[in-house]
């Protein structure tokens, strides 16, 4: 239902926090991050308000303000009921990728039979954990999470807001889209992403939407966005002067 990225100097978790806060108008039934850390990614998760998951990335008592990339999302369950194994984001099975889903991928049936055939067992019922396998699968054949990302999205089939960061690549978030918003938002020093701009506008008042079929990727200090087959997309960022 909700995505927020963030990479760059701050204190990640706070922006993701403040990032998400912003989007509970949307509803949503449970929420979680993923922030790299130095052992690899790491992922907190909880059912119910906002609330219950800071009290979570409280208990870890302060070691997550450390951290300087990650993703957020809150859920609205579409596959799998409400539930913290079902809430984002997910992993692979290593654990070195994680990803945040807004929308459905109606293939994922399919899809997660084929991933069992090749040995994945799966720690949730939803769509999205396919998708962290498959991005999973080609990063550990050595391809880069872009490259992976970009592998991907040809096979799914249905709508999807997703963003991924692997324990890889250090201060890399990896996105795409089709037929569900995302938005790149521009700092100094840092870069943002979500699925509206409002997650946004405490930070940055910069912004370029992300349209059908490109993927984004994200460090502090670059933005490239580009289509499918790779042809670098241009476009003017656009400024937002109204207040949520
Ligand atoms: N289909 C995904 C799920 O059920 C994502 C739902 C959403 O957009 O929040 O987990």
């Amino acid at each position: 239902c909700g995505i927020v990225g963030y990479t760059g100097g701050e204190n990640c978790i706070e922006v993701l926090m403040e990032g998400l806060g912003h989007l509970e108008y949307r509803g949503y039934d449970s929420a979680g991050v993923a922030l790299q850390g130095p052992e690899g990614v790491e992922r907190v998760r909880s059912v119910g308000p906002l609330a219950s998951l800071a009290e979570r990335v409280a208990e870890r008592n302060g070691h997550l303000s450390k951290l300087k990339v990650g993703i957020g999302h809150t859920r609205w369950a579409t596959h799998g009921r409400p539930s913290e194994l079902n809430a984002h984001p997910h992993t692979g099975r290593e654990g070195s990728v994680a990803v945040v889903h807004n929308g459905i991928i109606e293939n994922y049936a399919e899809l997660r039979d084929g991933l069992r055939e090749r040995g994945s067992t799966f720690a949730s019922e939803t769509d999205t954990e396919v998708v962290a396998h498959l991005i999973e699968e080609y990063t550990a054949a050595g391809l880069s999470l872009e490259e992976a990302v970009r592998e991907v999205m040809p096979r799914l089939v249905g709508s999807f807001g997703l963003a991924a960061v692997s324990e890889r690549e250090p201060g890399v978030i990896v996105a795409a889209r089709r037929q569900s918003p995302l938005v790149v938002g521009f700092g100094e020093g840092e870069n943002f992403l979500a699925s509206a701009v409002q997650a946004l506008l405490g930070r940055t008042r910069s912004f370029v939407a992300v349209e059908n079929d490109e993927v984004v990727v994200l460090t502090s200090r670059s933005v490239s966005i580009t289509t499918l087959d790779g042809a670098p997309v241009e476009r003017e960022p656009f400024e937002v002067d109204w207040d949520a």
